[in-house]
């Protein structure tokens, strides 16, 4: 028997192993597993190219639980090892390979997600003593033992195996008794191990019988050797590919598309990618495409790896260049990584960009579908963008759909203002913008559909990819001034008529709470609407946008703000005027008059001074006259505001402004409601 140290410097490296190198305990198994299947892998090989004569025979790596003897076993018929080979490969090599690696990634080391290489020593994670049993398959070959308690010495031996193969024996540690549950060892193989390409046995199938789950002969097989995305996109239908989503996915729709990842160079890479039917909440979706190396399953939290709007994808991508040993955020700088999630875009981007081209009607209707992926992309990756320009699809109110080109097209004549830019109009919500969208039709003008999450973004971005054109929202103003095509008219009321007319509207807008009102004059025909609602484009979309930002949410609670357009045009409101302007002049002409008058003599007394300090007396003096100014207005105010109750028009055209709206509730509401049936009465 020999005896020895297991090459290694650090003493204590095995504590080390157990506590910090591997977060998940777990992945031992995947380690060796993994190395079962090589092992196995390579004795195929060997065959196929004639330097091993044998036959390979049942090539299934088997999992067994003891549960008596408290060990856990990783059978295989691989190539096995001499003692020659255990020497080099796992007393030596190994792990000086993991001393380097401890030193490298010391800080790093608890994120680590866990290393191919470090493979076999991850079983002291959960086990106090592994012992190897193996036979080379090389011809005269002397079996081997070795065995390992967790210190540094082991002792190793000439075995008894008569198969050709290894076993590796877990003595499993008390503290991790869990892994001696046959059922948690089959789960744990089906998340890592499930594609891999040999069987993989964990004990026997079982069946329910006389009240409990008894083993019957026939193994349990784990995997599926074949997975979908090794095979060659031509020797696949689109029958297997939905299948194996199915698989993946057991469940789930039926994936909208799917794109069949296969590159050698610069890097490997191989994959299926499914787009999903993405559900209202985009973020259920996130990670849950799996990354495979080498078919074994390592994690499926994949940002870093393919960039964030991908995640929206599901599927599998796997490769051997993806360094696995590091943080994210060295993933994240890693040249190869880069490359790879550059490639994945670009193959997304093209794949888009073909389903577009070979049938549009059928992209039209997956594209509700496929939009959210696209604006999200389009928004946080440039060159997606780029190529996404192409075939990004608008859709308006009516469910037709353009690309943006087509669109341009489609208005440009009718929707170029004054000042030469093409106005895009959208609405966000039909229904409540319905009468917005009606008028704005009625002008024959073509009313866009962005009711996306992530849309006050995209108009943005609309703004600046296509050029000279400017989005406005169907009820941003009164539809004449939407699109202006000829300078503005102006309103035409005396200053009696104003200032009345003005404090009447305000103090009726006064009763909504959580919403901010100005009242504006337009002469516009006296076939529009007397009064309308609108919303400035600019500060809702500042509103809205600054409400997505983290820390900024303090603007989303502003309350939102809204012009009262009032038609000086129109019939109802004329008559209005008229009948106020002339009931109140008497009293607030005279109050304008001292308004304006004392404004006027505050404003020469500053002159005077000519842009230098003011005298004390003047200061008091420009003070006095304010103050009047402040009480004429007062009262003024309150001139009006005592009338306002005889104008019961004013609370109806206003209430309905605001019903349209959805701004009318509550009191608000029933009050309406009565003096509606008020003004119907018979006379
Ligand atoms: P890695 O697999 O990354 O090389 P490991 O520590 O897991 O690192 O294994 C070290 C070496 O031990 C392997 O490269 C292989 O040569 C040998 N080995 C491990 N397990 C087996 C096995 N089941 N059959 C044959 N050789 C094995």
């Amino acid at each position: 028997m020999q005896k020895g140290k297991i090459g290694v410097t650090t003493e204590n490296i095995f504590p080390v192993i157990k506590k910090f190198l591997y977060s998940d305990h777990e992945i031992f198994l995947r380690e060796l597993v993994s190395n079962a299947m090589d092992a196995s892998q390579k004795l195929r090989t060997l065959s196929s190219i004639g330097e091993y004569k044998g036959e390979l025979g049942d090539m299934t790596v088997r999992v067994s639980v003891d549960k008596d003897a408290g060990t856990l076993t990783v059978s295989d018929r691989g190539i096995g090892m001499t003692a020659d080979d255990v020497e080099k490969y796992i007393n030596q090599i190994a792990f000086s390979g993991a001393e380097d690696f401890l030193n490298k990634y010391k800080e790093t080391a608890g994120s680590i997600i866990g290393h191919f290489g470090l493979g076999f020593y991850s079983a002291f994670m959960v086990a106090e003593k592994v012992v190897i049993n193996s036979l080379s398959y090389q011809e005269g070959a002397e079996p081997v033992r070795w065995e390992c308690d967790g210190s540094p010495e082991y002792t190793m031996e000439k075995g008894d195996r008569t198969e050709r193969g290894t076993d590796i024996v877990l003595y499993i540690d008390k503290d991790s008794a869990e892994f001696l549950d046959q059922q948690r060892v089959d789960v744990l193989l089906r998340k890592y191990c499930r594609f891999l390409p040999l069987p993989v046995v964990s004990g026997k199938e079982r069946e329910w019988k006389d009240g409990k789950w008894v083993d019957t002969e026939n193994d349990l097989v784990i995997n599926s050797t074949g997975p979908q995305w090794m095979k060659k996109p031509s020797e696949l239908k689109d029958e297997d590919y939905l299948n194996f989503y199915q698989e993946l996915y057991p469940g789930e729709d039926e994936p909208l598309f799917w794109i069949h990842l296969n590159v050698d160079f610069p890097f490997t890479l191989t994959g299926i990618l499914y787009f999903p039917k993405i559900k209202n909440n985009f973020d259920i979706n996130r990670n849950r495409i799996q990354l495979y190396c080498n078919q074994v399953f390592v994690t499926d939290s994949v940002e870093g790896v393919v960039p964030e709007f991908m995640q929206l994808m599901q599927g599998i991508i796997d490769s051997p260049d993806i360094p696995l040993n590091v943080s994210r955020s060295y993933l994240q700088a890693d040249g190869a990584v880069k490359k790879i999630s550059g490639y994945i875009t670009k193959k997304v981007a093209s794949r888009l960009e073909e389903l577009f081209r070979a049938d549009r009607a059928e992209f039209e209707k997956k594209w509700d579908d496929i939009r959210i992926f696209m604006v999200y992309g389009m928004l946080t990756d440039e060159k997606f963008c780029d190529s996404a320009l192409k075939f990004a699809l608008l859709k308006d109110t009516e469910g037709r759909y353009f690309t943006l080109e087509e669109y341009k097209t489609l208005v440009e004549s009718s929707q170029t203002n004054v000042d030469g830019k093409v106005v895009y109009l959208y609405a966000t919500d039909v229904t409540a913008q319905y009468n917005y969208v009606k008028a704005a039709n009625d002008k024959g003008y073509n009313v866009l559909m962005l009711d996306g999450q992530l849309d006050s973004h995209f108009v943005g971005l609309l703004e600046r990819k296509v050029e000279n054109t400017e989005l406005v929202r169907v009820d941003a103003d009164v539809v004449d001034n939407l699109i202006r095509k000829t300078e503005r008219k102006a309103a035409g009321l005396s200053p009696v008529e104003t200032a009345v007319l003005s404090q009447l509207f305000e103090t009726e807008t006064k009763k909504v709470e959580k919403a901010k009102f100005t009242v504006q004059f337009e002469a516009l025909s006296p076939n529009d609407q007397a009064i309308v609602l609108t919303q400035n484009e600019y500060m809702r979309r500042m509103k809205e946008m600054s409400a997505m930002q983290p820390g900024m949410s303090f603007y989303g609670e502003l309350p939102d703000s809204y012009a009262v357009v009032v038609n000086t045009e129109h019939p109802l409101v004329k008559s209005i005027v008229s009948r106020a302007a002339g009931d109140l002049e008497a009293e607030v002409k005279p109050l304008i008059g001292l308004i304006d008058e004392k404004n006027a003599a505050a404003d020469a007394i500053r002159k005077a001074g000519d842009g230098k300090e003011l005298s004390a007396e003047d200061q008091q003096k420009v003070k006095d006259l304010e103050k009047e100014v402040a009480d004429a207005r007062a009262k003024q105010t309150a001139v009006i505001v005592a009338y306002s109750g005889k104008l019961p028009e004013i609370s109806q055209l206003v209430d309905l402004a605001l019903l349209g709206n959805g701004l009318l509730r509550g009191q608000n509401l029933s009050d309406f409601i009565s003096r509606s049936v008020e003004l119907l009465k018979v006379k």
